[in-house]
């Protein structure tokens, strides 16, 4: 039940960091995997790759904040497998900084891409896997949240609040979809910390802050005083748990918020 054959997935963001790991880990997993991002040379690297392994991936240029790329990627999926099982919310970006430095301009930009990307997203998969849609047999959604969504840290007060929202989403749509039997679970994922790009300027943000004078000193504190399990997460940690919620392990599981952190949040 852990695997995925027989499984069409779709990952936004999948050009780099999270989204890349858990497309490899669904393909390697017996997915047929649909890599989306707006850097779509990348994703077309890797589906290459994948291909190559033996896997099965395409690749598609996917703005999450464009209802026309959207729209278009469904038609895409139409043709190429005329199914769809498990989408992975994952593009976001983040603005760290000060409140009392954040300007409006940046609150609407991180809540397109980091929310209304989400919507449209969960809007698309579930018009086509609901009962009598376009593929109509259910499915699971994932969506990247963070443990900034769930406590305070410093400087990060906007890019928070947008995972906040995103929390908010997972357990609403989680609970409309299975209310109205529409066979869709979805779910929220919160990394801690994960070694990536964003990763290594959520640290650099510790120190633009003032909290820490070097990113070296950022990340001792955190392995040391914050995350007691005494490191930070890594990419797979993160493709793992989303497996899991992709997968029919989870076939009971819907509206959950699943903590990756080291255990951060339970200390
Ligand atoms: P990343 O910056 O390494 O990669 C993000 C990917 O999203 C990039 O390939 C980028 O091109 C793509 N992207 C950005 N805007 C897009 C758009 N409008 N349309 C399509 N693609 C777009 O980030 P990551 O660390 O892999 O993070 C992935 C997700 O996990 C994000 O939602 C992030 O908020 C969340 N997250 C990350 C961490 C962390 O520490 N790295 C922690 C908690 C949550």
């Amino acid at each position: 039940v852990f695997g995925l054959e027989g499984k069409v997935a779709v990952v936004s963001g999948a050009a780099a960091g999270i989204g890349e790991a858990c497309a490899r880990a669904f393909a390697q997993a017996g997915a047929a995997v649909m890599l989306s991002d707006i850097d779509v040379a990348a994703c077309e690297r890797i589906a290459a790759e994948l291909n190559e392994q033996g896997f099965e991936a395409k690749a598609i240029r996917l703005d999450v904040t464009s209802e026309a790329d959207w729209q278009a990627l469904t038609v895409v999926l139409q043709d190429w497998k005329n199914r769809w099982d498990v989408l992975l919310n994952n593009a976001g970006i983040y603005i760290g900084g000060l409140l009392e430095n954040n300007s409006s301009a940046q609150v609407s930009k991180i809540n397109q891409v980091n929310i209304e990307s989400v919507f449209l997203g969960t809007r698309t998969a579930v018009e086509c896997m609901k009962p009598n849609a376009m593929f109509g047999h259910g499915g699971s959604i994932i969506n990247l949240s963070s443990i900034a969504g769930l406590v305070g840290v410093p400087g990060h007060s906007i890019y928070g609040a947008t995972k906040g929202a995103v929390r908010s989403l997972t357990k609403h749509s989680a609970v409309e979809f299975a209310k109205f039997g529409y066979g869709v679970r979805v779910n929220s994922l919160h990394p801690g910390l994960i070694e990536t790009a964003m990763g290594d300027q959520a640290l650099q943000d510790f120190v633009d802050i003032g909290v820490v004078p070097n990113v070296d000193e950022a990340a001792t504190l955190l392995k040391s005083a914050m995350i007691p399990m005494g490191r930070l997460g890594n990419v797979q940690d993160i493709a793992n748990a989303a497996l899991f919620l992709a997968s029919d392990a989870s076939s009971y599981v819907t509206g959950v918020e699943l903590t990756v952190d080291g255990g951060f949040c339970a200390a």
